[in-house]
Parts: C-alpha cells; sequence; structure tokens
C-alpha cells in the first residue's frame, strides 16, 4: 500500500506483520497530505481528532503518556513518500519533549545527560524543520559551548553542559520566531505533521522529483512513531546497513554504526563511524539477530534491502527497510546472483537494472597502467572516473555544468541543498562522511563518480582552495577521482575503454533470449564495427560514408571532385577516390563477416568538406597585405568564389542526401562501385558478407528507381568484371514526411527502409536541431509544452506516427520489408520501446550503446 501509506510506512507496517522489531507507530496517509494542499494548507476535517484517537492507542501501548512528567511518551515524526526520496524530507526526533517532561525522561532513563542530550536535538530539529530556523544558528551555539569546555565530539558534553545549549536554543527560537518555543506535545505534534506536508514542496524536493521524473501528485505520508533511544549509552547505537554491497553488489553485509548516537548522526557525518562489520565484536548478539533479519528482509522483498535500525540497551529496533539505491555494477551482479539463488527468475533480473545507468560501465575508465599522481585516498563511494575543474560550491558547479564545462564538486560534506550542483558535476569529492552519507547515496544513485570521506584534504572556502600533504588545489584546478578506488589525482589522467563482467555478459545473453528486436550499430570504420561485434551488435544499421571523406589525405580530393569544373577533372578525382573507398568497406565488411551492413551513399551537403567563407578571406587580405604570390591569391579567390557558390540559406534543407546523387550520379555511382569490388573480393576470399546500400533523404520513389539503376548496374558492371557473383540489397532511409506518407510506393523500390529518426524528427517538427538545443528547447521542455527532448526521447505521437505510418504503408505491399532505425534514439530505452511496438526488425545505435539497447530491447519485450 505503498501510494497510501508511502514507502517507508508500508514498510513499517509489513514488517511488523511478519514479527520484527519496529517501534509502533501510526501512519497520517498520502491522501491526507493530497487533501491538506486541496485545501489551501488546512489539515483535513478530522484529522486530527483521529490522530489524537492514535496517540491514545499507542500510550496503552506503551504504558507511557504524551506530555506525562514522569515517564513521557516520545514520538518521532518522518516523512515518507510513495517513491523514495532520501534526505529530501524532514524528520522530527524526541517530540513530546519540554521543560517538565525532560525530567520525566531523565528519571526514567535514569540518565540526565542523555535526556538533556534528547531534549537539545528535538530543539534543533524542531527549531530548524518545523520554525525554519536555519541549522548553522543551532550548531553555532554548539560549536560555542564544544570550544569553551573545550571537547571535540557532541558526545563527550556533560548533561550541565547540554542544559546550558538547550537554555540558549530556546533563545534562539524566541528571537527567531517571536514567541517562546511551544511546551505542548500536541500543539508540537501537529505543527510538525504540517511541517512534513509542507516539506513534499520543499525545494530540493521538487527538484529532486524533477531530476528522477516522480509526479508531483504523489504526496507524502506522516510516520508518528514511537522513540527507542541509540543514545542510552554504549550497549546503545544507531546504524544504516545494505544487505549486499551496494557499490559493488557483491554478497555481504555493507553499512555503518555509531555507538551511544541517535538517528541522523551516521548519515550526517558528525562522527566517523565504524564499519558494520566491527558490530559482530562489539555486540555479538545483535549481530546475529541482525544478520538474520536482513536474510529475513531480503527473502521477503527478494531484493537488495537498504535498512535502519537503533540498538537500545542491547536490544535490536527496526525503523527503516527500502529496496537499495545501488551502481548499476552492483544492480547487474545483484541480479544475475538472486537469479542463481533462487530468489527471482531471469525476466525480473531483466527488469532490475535501468538500461540508462549502464552508460558509465560502458564508458571509459582510468588506465590501469597510467603514472598517476595520486593525492589523496578517501572512501571509493560511487565508482567510475571523472576530471574537471575543482569548484566549490553548488550554485557554481551547476552554472559551469549548464555552460558545458566539467568540474568537480569538492565538499567537506554535501546536504539535499547542493543537489543541483551534484547533477552538473562530473564527480563529488568530500572530506568528511561515510559510504552511506549524502554525497555517497545520491551519487550512487545518479551513477555519478563519488569520493567521499578524504580526511586528509583541508577545504577552505574562503580562500577557494584545498590543501592536501604540501599541495594546494584552487578554484579551477583540474583534478580527477576514481570512485571505484577512492583515489584523488592532480590533474587529468590517462583513461581506457571499457570490459564487460561475466554477471554483465550473462545478462545480456538473457537478455538475448528475450527480446525479439535485432541489435545493430552505427559505425564507419573497422573498429568501430569490431568493437560493437564485441558488444554484441547483429549488424550495422548505418555506415556513414562522408566521415571516410573527412580524412586528412582525403579531403583535397574530395575537393577536387567538388571544385571540378569538368566531368573529366571530376572524374579525375573519382577514380582516386575509389581505391580508398574500397579498402574502408573492405575493412568494414570483412569485420562484420556474415553480418548485414548498411552502407549509405553521401548524405551531407558538399560544402561540408570545404573550407568556410570568412576563413578564406583572411587567408587571402593575409597573402595579398604580405605579398603572397599572385598564383595562390587566384587559387583561394577560384576557391572562395565556388565556396560561396555552393553555400545555403538552409543546408539541412538543401542540396544533400540523394539530391547529389540524383545531380552527380558518378558520385554515387563510384560509392557504389567501392562498395561491390570490395564485396566481391571477400566473396572471393571466402567470407560470407551481406551489403545493404542505402540512398539517403528520399522523398519519393522515383528518385530511388532512377538511383537503384544506377547501383544495379554498378553491380552488374563489377560481377561481369570480377566474375564473381554477389548479393546484395537497395534500401532507402525514411527521414522526411512526405517519404512516410508515400511509403507504399517507396517500398516498390526498396528491399528495406531505416528511419533516420534525427532527420525526421527535424523536418516532422521543423525544428532545426542545431537551433533548437541551444535555443528554444529547453522552454519547451521546461514550461511541458514538449514532455522530452525530442532528439533524445522519440516523439512518438508525432514522429512515431509518421513511422508507424510508413510500417503500415511498406508492408501492405511486401510484407516482409526489412525496417530498422539508425537515428540516436536506436540507444535510447524508452524509443526502443516503441520501435519494438511498432514491429521494427531492428534498432541501431553507437557501439557503446549497443548492450544497453541490448537489454532495452528485452525489457520491452517482458
Ligand atoms: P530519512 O527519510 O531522512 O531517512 P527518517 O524518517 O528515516 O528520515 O529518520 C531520520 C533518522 O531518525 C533515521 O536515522 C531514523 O532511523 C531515525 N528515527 C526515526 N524515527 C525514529 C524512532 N522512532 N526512534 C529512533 N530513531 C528514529
Ligand atoms: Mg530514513
Ligand atoms: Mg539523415
Amino acid at each position: 500500500m505503498k501510494d497510501l501509506l508511502g514507502g517507508k510506512g508500508a514498510n513499517l507496517a509489513e514488517m511488523t506483520s511478519i514479527g520484527l522489531p519496529v517501534p509502533p507507530g501510526i501512519i497520517i496517509t498520502t491522501d491526507a497530505c493530497n487533501q491538506f494542499y486541496v485545501e489551501n494548507r488546512q489539515f483535513p476535517p478530522g484529522m486530527e481528532e483521529q490522530v489524537r484517537e492514535k496517540i491514545k492507542t499507542l500510550e496503552e501501548k506503551t504504558g507511557k503518556r504524551f506530555g506525562d512528567p514522569d515517564n513521557p511518551l516520545l514520538v518521532s515524526v518522518r516523512s515518507g513518500a510513495p517513491i523514495s526520496m532520501p534526505g529530501m524530507m524532514d524528520t522530527v526526533l524526541n517530540l513530546g519533549l519540554n521543560d517538565e517532561t525532560v525530567k520525566g525522561l531523565a528519571r526514567a532513563a535514569g540518565d540526565d545527560r542523555f535526556a538533556m542530550d534528547c531534549y537539545r536535538r528535538f530543539l534543533n530539529m524542531f527549531g530548524d524543520v518545523v520554525l525554519g530556523i536555519e541549522h548553522d544558528k543551532f550548531e553555532h551555539i554548539l560549536e560555542r559551548q564544544k570550544d569553551l569546555t573545550n571537547v571535540q565530539f557532541d558526545n563527550q558534553l556533560t548533561a550541565e553542559q547540554w542544559q546550558v545549549v538547550v537554555e540558549e536554543y530556546k533563545k534562539l527560537i524566541e528571537r527567531e520566531t517571536g514567541s517562546p518555543f511551544p511546551q505542548e506535545p500536541m500543539e508540537q505534534l501537529f505543527k510538525s505533521i504540517y511541517a512534513v506536508f509542507n516539506s513534499w514542496n520543499n525545494e530540493r524536493a521538487i527538484v529532486y522529483r524533477k531530476v528522477n521524473k516522480i509526479p508531483d501528485s504523489l504526496g507524502t505520508a506522516v510516520n508518528v512513531q514511537v522513540m527507542v533511544f541509540g543514545n542510552l549509552g554504549d550497549d546503545c547505537g544507531t546504524g544504516v546497513a545494505f544487505t549486499r554491497n551496494p557499490s559493488t553488489g557483491v554478497n555481504e553485509l555493507y553499512g555503518e554504526y555509531l555507538i551511544n548516537a541517535q538517528g541522523e548522526d551516521v548519515v550526517a557525518g558528525i562522527r566517523t563511524p565504524q564499519p558494520i562489520a566491527t558490530l559482530k565484536d562489539t555486540m555479538p548478539g545483535v549481530y546475529k539477530q541482525f544478520a538474520e533479519t536482513c536474510t529475513l528482509l531480503e527473502k521477503h522483498y527478494r531484493n537488495m534491502q537498504d535498512i535502519e535500525f537503533t540498538i537500545e540497551r542491547g536490544k535490536l529496533w527496526m525503523l527503516q527497510t527500502r529496496n537499495g539505491k545501488r551502481t548499476a555494477q552492483a544492480a547487474i551482479k545483484i541480479a544475475v546472483d538472486m537469479v542463481n539463488e533462487g530468489l527471482i527468475n531471469k525476466e525480473e533480473a531483466i527488469m532490475r537494472v535501468e538500461p540508462a545507468h549502464l552508460d558509465h560501465l560502458l564508458h571509459r575508465r582510468i588506465d590501469p597502467n597510467a603514472k598517476l599522481q595520486v593525492i589523496a585516498k578517501g572512501l571509493p563511494a560511487s565508482p567510475g572516473a571523472a576530471s574537471g575543474q575543482v569548484v566549490f560550491d553548488a550554485d557554481e558547479a551547476e552554472k559551469l555544468g549548464l555552460d558545458g564545462q566539467k568540474v568537480v564538486l569538492v565538499r567537506t560534506e554535501t546536504t539535499p541543498d547542493d543537489i543541483h550542483g551534484i547533477v552538473q558535476a562530473q564527480g563529488i569529492l568530500t572530506s568528511r562522511g561515510g559510504m552511506t552519507s549524502h554525497a555517497a547515496v545520491v551519487a550512487r544513485g545518479m551513477g555519478k563518480p563519488c569520493v567521499c570521506g578524504c580526511e586528509a584534504i583541508r577545504i577552505d572556502y574562503a580562500k577557494e582552495e584545498f590543501v592536501v600533504g604540501g599541495v594546494t588545489v584552487k578554484k579551477g584546478d583540474i583534478v580527477s577521482i576514481d570512485g571505484a578506488t577512492g583515489q584523488v589525482m592532480l590533474g587529468e589522467v590517462p583513461m581506457i575503454d571499457p570490459e564487460l563482467s561475466d554477471e554483465f555478459q550473462q545478462l545480456l545473453t538473457w537478455a538475448d533470449e528475450i527480446r525479439s528486436l535485432g541489435v545493430r550499430a552505427n559505425a564507419d570504420t573497422p573498429a568501430d564495427a569490431a568493437k560493437a561485434r564485441g558488444f554484441g551488435a547483429e549488424g550495422i544499421g548505418l555506415v556513414r560514408t562522408e566521415h571516410m571523406f573527412m580524412a586528412q589525405d582525403r579531403l583535397p580530393i574530395v575537393q577536387q571532385m567538388i571544385l571540378a569544373s569538368d566531368v573529366e577533372q571530376m572524374n579525375n578525382a573519382l577514380v582516386q577516390l575509389l581505391p580508398m573507398q574500397e579498402e574502408d568497406f573492405y575493412g568494414i565488411l570483412k569485420a562484420m563477416e556474415s553480418l548485414p551492413v548498411t552502407i549509405r551513399l553521401l548524405d551531407p551537403p558538399l560544402h561540408e568538406f570545404l573550407p568556410n567563407a570568412e576563413d578564406l578571406m583572411v587567408e587571402i587580405t593575409t597573402l595579398r597585405l604580405t605579398g603572397g604570390s599572385a598564383d595562390e591569391i587566384r587559387q583561394k579567390e577560384e576557391l572562395l568564389k565556388k565556396v560561396r557558390a555552393l553555400s545555403e540559406f538552409n543546408p539541412m534543407l538543401g542540396h544533400r542526401g540523394c539530391r547529389l546523387g540524383i545531380t552527380f550520379p558518378a558520385v554515387y555511382a563510384m560509392q557504389a562501385r567501392a562498395i561491390f569490388q570490395a564485396v566481391a573480393r571477400l566473396v572471393r576470399e571466402g567470407y560470407k558478407v551481406i551489403p545493404e546500400v542505402e540512398i539517403p533523404l528520399v522523398i519519393d520513389v522515383n528518385e530511388l528507381s532512377f538511383l537503384r539503376q544506377v547501383v544495379e548496374k554498378t553491380a552488374t558492371d563489377v560481377m561481369k568484371e570480377t566474375g564473381v557473383q554477389f548479393e546484395y540489397t537497395v534500401g532507402t532511409m525514411i527521414e522526411v514526411p512526405r517519404a512516410a506518407l508515400l511509403a507504399d510506393e517507396v517500398a516498390g523500390a526498396a528491399d528495406f527502409f531505416s528511419f533516420g529518426t534525427n532527420d525526421l524528427t527535424q523536418t516532422a517538427l521543423g525544428f532545426s536541431r542545431d537551433d533548437a538545443e541551444g535555443k528554444f528547447l529547453q522552454h519547451y521542455v521546461e514550461k511541458k509544452i514538449l514532455k522530452d527532448n525530442p532528439f533524445m526521447v522519440l516523439d512518438r505521437s508525432g514522429v512515431g506516427k509518421l513511422m508507424q505510418t510508413a510500417v503500415q504503408l511498406g508492408r501492405s505491399v511486401k510484407p516482409d520489408l526489412l525496417i530498422g532505425i539508425c537515428g540516436e534514439h536506436g540507444g535510447e530505452p524508452s524509443s526502443i520501446e516503441f520501435c519494438h511496438i511498432t514491429g521494427l526488425n531492428y534498432v541501431s545505435c553507437s557501439p557503446f550503446r549497443v548492450p544497453i539497447a541490448r537489454l532495452a530491447a528485452a525489457q520491452a519485450a517482458v
């Protein structure tokens, strides 16, 4: 019942019902929260009476009474949304304390220091969360007291010293709010419930929901729960643990605890906590019970759990459990291990891994053989490597990040208020806090590299620098961090290509069994083709021949071809290009032996291969001023003339794609010849190759028929010349709406279709991508005019409809028509799902995204 009770409440109820030790409590539902917002931030009618009624039940259960000066009942007021948003909303502990009940608490526990410790925590949290007084102001008072009494840690203060802090806190509250701290427990309770409801719409919660695409309409539940105390002495403590390692996935208890501490001390990095394994020695009985409970919870939820617990005088209490956030690496290992342990099936394992999170596993990491200038080592909190400028402030990290710069955010510790900066940073480095600190949890959730608790670095925010050993690193200096080892390095470091772990391979093998959609790669070189094949590509969906034209040694010949003033000159250039292209195709087709390779003929406007006009003018002027030779100047002027003649108002809609083939059939004929000569050679050498010749930017079947003839004639010629028979197909890209709408006609001349959804999105929406992304698209997304950037996530309703139309019309003529997609959408999970639904045969994406596509295609099929 997570939607109604919130994740925290639902799981607390569930743990209670399976017999685990959970302090009793009551849950105010998300319905109440939503009603609260409908009624202009007022409690829904009847809610207050019900709460009072239920508090009585808690009093009966515990034998304590709310506000009782002798034996007071204390509660926590905890937020809990249906989807976990760690640390985003607020919690108040030790509620029910006041100047009278604190004495009762002290007497009941036989411990004055403990009671005062609870009271000061309550005043601080209540002041911060409910009354909106900055936490720093409380912290300041506490720091001063610690200085005065010359102690280092909070838990070293005595009851009397806490008493001083408490009095100051109360004064602070009165000063800041204009009225005294509310002593009445019921008033405290309702004010806290109000604050938790309100915290659903605090800034950081809103940002978090936006980043994680959580609907604003869910609302939060409120849990009012009887307090248990981890701060009652050395047989007490509090901790957080994962049932498996959330960073690597290894099946071991993983977490931290603090002796004699309460709640958030562990996460906040007040003292550095101890690893959970040491609990085995300090409290063997509790450890055993805890380990058994973890196993039980994993079996129950069939998932790795993230658990909060407290030990009160040797007794274990469970305070929270939820499915733990984990890195992609851990997600894969845990999913595969759980299948092997019989906890889940393969389909579930497939669904447990978020394809988008695989991204950084498929990205480069630090070269293990590189010589590194390691300046410090912290905790390896979230794997992956990052390099960037040092920035000490989240706002600045956000600004530079949005500006396209790479930054590493360096903080003593992060708080939920830094979330916008973390989003934009390449990586996070903190000097305090453990593996479960805020920075670590958030970074793992986002798949961002993080090194935390790097205590060797001394950060000076005022000077905007940190010092480590003898080294001073200033704002703007480049550092690298390795979240897998915890190392911090000066400068950029060399990186290498990733390898897939055994578990990753296993998961992908299962994905291949489940999916029906094929996965190909876009690749332009034999090396990329081989890489794609290694990642499991079942062919190439797009070879862009123009990339081959751009190579340094070829560009002059390509330019000669473009600048040719007669047929002879052009042929001369083409003759030179032919063997070069043939070698390219030979290499790629060979690397993809026995798999299909779609080769697209020349696509971009010709002026892309020429220098730009302004540069040329500067060169000419310079030559003139420095007395360059007349010949050279004349040549450059000729070139400039040609560049001007070729320049277009709107190149995207200009002389490109098959329009070049129509105007200059010799160019396409040369490319076709290069393909077929390579094919003939390979066939003769005994290779099985499957070439697919693709004509871009078609709007009408007549274009395709015309160019098909050019290609077919070339094939026939090559077969005659070489005496080798070979197979090939000729097809087209569908990337203009007209082609999609006339797909039945186009299919008459096509053996296959491939959706070029980058262009199809541009032409369907009338957005030029380069202009849209910089200028207005983000406003469309922010103002919710479009749900997503259509260049990243396929626009199902518009572009998708054109695709569906084309599929339907094309297959009405040729039921077995091979149809794929080669736009960047081919590697994006939601778009892949759409391709599956629409009945495409395959998606094609960049080599590094092939594993993502294999997984996403399987998820679409589950
Ligand atoms: P968050 O969602 O930020 O983790 P929680 O509501 O879980 O906030 O509470 C914050 C901390 O207080 C946690 O460490 C939790 O275990 C502790 N806590 C909450 N309620 C109680 C309680 N009734 N007794 C003891 N500790 C509690
Ligand atoms: Mg919690
Ligand atoms: Mg295109």
